[in-house]
């Protein structure tokens, strides 16, 4: 078959050639016209309008002027300014060109293609210039405008798509200094668009069209790029973000669909004896929550189809109950369950919860972590492989290759974020019995539920959305450093009433050495005005050997210690009851879920609690934002949709984008909730009349979801 335009590679597009293609393959990940038509625009610009000098703002984005060049000044690599006349141009650093319309002046600064710029601006002449305003020493100033004799009439070119606006296209240094500027980049997508067009087939069924009130795909492409309106960029871009998302969820729907049309799970029909010991002598009544949640998952186990659900609770909801309790199904039928936590710390407190909530009921769990010693682990080892281990806590050890089970038919992960999606697969693997075991994935970070379905793909969602009764509020206060000696006074008074201290530390990867001094430092100044006696002081961080770490932490747990000074990323899901106060310092370089996370550590007794936010002075709008929103909500799901709104899932903790299966080009998970909802029920609903995509009308959508990029990464059908 011939190649259409869409297919061509990039340097064939006129204008572009072997070493353009070759850096758009590099910068933007381009090879083919139809690669290149698919950058769309970040912004538009209505380039009809022209700013006066006096009116230009530093705030604003790209802007137009129309003004006549007073004087030109060109400067050398030590700012000396250079005679233009006898000006070797390859000396010439900066030129600087000042600008007037009559109602100001302005700078605009060149540091790069000066020579040809200098023939150009001739003194006197009038320019319009286009480019985004700063202001440098006091004056207006624009660097690197772009030059026109006119003012550019959406796009001039030969094409004359007649738009009013024009687009801005992403771009790099490298891209520029390889000669595609903005400029640039807008004429040769004219040529790309004009030449992609009439081989823009259309990918949505004409039903879906119809119902949605949906632009057709050409239409779309044009107006992405070369609007004719703002009404029709608007309906361009619905379409596109409309079009993305749909595939999104009709791919994530279909593997769903065809998970629970296989018989592919293990049946565990039985609760079992163990379930009942444990459930009957829980020392509190199960939450509403948990209960329907648990039967959720009952359900699950016993319908033959694999279990592939995630559990949301805010901290302290009471998940690790529902995974002990799920683990006992799963050895009550007679199968292993394995239970996966991010750090060793967090391993071995799940290991001594789990141990307490299963005595009497004959089921003994086993631990093994990176620190077990070979002795031990070959025991476990053997134990997992003959069954007599019936559930396994660990961390990351236990993905090793020498780890087998006997008949592994569940596995529950903690903390979803540290385990990448091929790691889970790896445990897949592991089980002999040939069917995939089923998955419970349990995490704290509270994400609106079609979002969660789409980050995590092809998931089951429940929630757990009430806490314990009985738990107090906890008291939120953000304080600076002048109040530190009351913070000191308050931290003595709780300990004399018995109570346990929390004090954490930030730890950001890009500037670890710095952090671990902060660390020290704090440490040392807790020391110096808590001093042993009778102060006794344990300190947690990444850097110490494992042992180091678990006797400072037991003997916080175990109380022998007042204070724990902590990295943020030893203490997730620390459980110590007594301990009534969180100090977080340098609270406004944490992000609003960790902060939630950190708070989540106390208010677990039944004492009155307080998490203290420590802050530097000067805090950026949204470090103030977050800290506010942190003393007036102790809701998770509020403050993750607030974060969410911030900063946008991709930084969501544990939420990458890249764990999609199709990387999105136009729509945001953040912003086109609306959207999202949208597609997904309008999937939804296509598959529940035409499960297989069969019908004729759906052609498009089968060819579509049946190319290589949906093929799902779909782990759950590996076993
Ligand atoms: P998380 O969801 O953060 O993992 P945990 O499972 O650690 O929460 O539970 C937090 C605390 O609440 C634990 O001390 C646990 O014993 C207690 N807890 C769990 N469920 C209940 C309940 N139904 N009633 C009272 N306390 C409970
Ligand atoms: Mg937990």
């Amino acid at each position: 078959m011939e190649k259409t335009a869409l297919e061509t590679d990039i340097q064939f597009l006129p204008g572009v050639g072997p070493k353009r293609a070759a850096l758009l393959k590099k910068e933007l990940n381009v090879s083919t016209i139809g690669d290149f038509v698919r950058i769309y625009p970040f912004r538009y610009i209505d380039r009809s309008s022209i700013i006066a000098i006096r009116d230009a703002a530093p705030d604003m984005a790209y802007i137009q002027i129309r003004a006549r060049v007073t004087q030109v000044n060109l400067y050398n690599s030590k700012g000396e300014s250079m005679d233009a006349s006898d000006a070797k141009f390859n000396a010439v650093r900066r030129m600087s060109v000042i600008v007037t319309d009559g109602t100001g002046y302005m700078e605009a600064v060149f540091f790069k293609g000066i020579k040809w710029m200098y023939s150009r601006l001739q003194p006197d002449e009038e320019f319009i210039f286009f480019g985004k305003p700063s202001v440098f020493k006091g004056r207006l100033n624009m660097v690197h405008p772009e030059v026109d004799k006119e003012p550019a009439r959406g796009n001039t070119g030969n094409l004359n798509f007649n738009s009013s606006m024009s687009g801005i296209y992403p771009g790099t240094e490298k891209l520029r200094n390889g000669g595609i500027t903005g400029k640039v980049m807008s004429r040769l997508m004219e040529n790309a668009v004009n030449m992609a067009l009439p081989c823009i087939e259309e990918t949505l069924p004409k039903y879906l069209l119809i119902e949605k009130g949906l632009v057709p795909a050409d239409f779309a492409l044009r107006n992405i790029h070369f609007p004719k309106d703002a009404a029709a960029l608007e309906k361009a871009r619905y379409r596109l973000k409309f079009e993305e998302l749909f595939y999104l969820q009709l791919s994530l729907l279909k593997q769903r669909y065809i998970r629970r049309r296989n018989e592919n799970g293990i049946r565990m029909p039985k609760v079992g004896e163990a379930f009942n010991i444990c459930y009957n002598a829980l020392p509190f009544r199960l939450t509403g929550a948990q209960k329907r949640v648990i039967t959720e998952i009952r359900d699950d186990m016993k319908s033959g189809h694999q279990m592939n659900r995630l559990l949301q609770g805010d901290v302290g909801s009471g998940k690790t109950m529902v995974a002990v309790l799920t683990a006992l199904i799963a050895t009550g039928n007679g199968f292993q369950a394995c239970i996966m936590a991010p750090t060793e710390v967090l391993a071995r407190q799940h290991f001594r919860n789990i141990s307490g909530y299963l005595e009497g009921t004959g089921v003994k769990p086993a631990i093994l972590t990176g620190s077990s010693r070979t002795a031990e682990r070959r025991e476990i080892h053997n134990g997992l492989e003959d069954g007599s281990i019936g559930i396994i806590v660990g961390t990351h050890a236990l993905f090793e290759d020498n780890v087998t089970f006997r008949n592994l038919g569940l596995v529950i992960i903690d903390e979803q974020h540290r385990f990448g999606v091929e790691q889970r697969a790896r445990l897949w693997r592991k089980s002999v019995c040939g069917l995939p075991p089923h998955v419970l994935v349990m995490t704290a970070t509270p994400i609106p539920r079609t979002l969660a379905m789409t980050l995590y793909g092809d998931l089951d969602v429940s929630v757990i959305d009430e806490l314990p009764p009985g738990r107090k509020p906890i008291q939120t206060i953000a304080a600076n450093e002048r109040r530190r000696p009351a913070l000191f006074r308050f931290m003595k008074e709780q300990i004399r009433l018995g109570r346990q201290v929390f004090v954490v530390y930030p730890l950001i990867f890009e500037s670890e050495k710095m952090d671990y001094k902060n660390l020290e430092t704090g440490y040392e100044q807790i020391v110096a005005a808590f001093p042993f006696p009778p102060y006794k002081t344990a300190i947690v961080h990444g850097q110490q050997s494992n042992d180091e770490k678990k006797f400072n932490m037991d003997a916080f747990a175990a109380g022998r210690a007042d204070i724990l000074v902590a990295t943020s990323v030893i203490e997730v899901g620390v459980d110590v009851p007594n301990a009534s106060v969180m100090v977080i310092e340098s609270a406004e370089r944490f992000g609003l879920s960790q902060l939630h996370q950190l708070r989540g550590r106390v208010g677990r007794g039944s004492e009155e609690s307080y998490c203290i936010l420590m802050t530097g002075d000067r805090l950026s709008k949204d470090s103030k934002r977050r800290i506010e929103l942190m003393c007036a909500t102790e809701n998770g799901f509020e403050l993750a949709e607030e974060d969410m709104k911030m900063r946008g899932p991709g930084d969501l903790e544990g939420t990458q984008q890249s764990g999609l299966p199709i990387e999105l080009n136009i729509a945001s998970l953040a912003k086109d909730g609306m959207i999202l909802n949208d597609a997904r029920q309008c999937a939804q609903s296509v598959l529940d009349k035409d499960p297989t995509l069969s019908h004729p009308e759906n052609r498009l959508l089968a060819e579509e979801v049946g190319k290589d990029k949906y093929k799902a990464r779909d782990y759950s059908q590996i076993s």
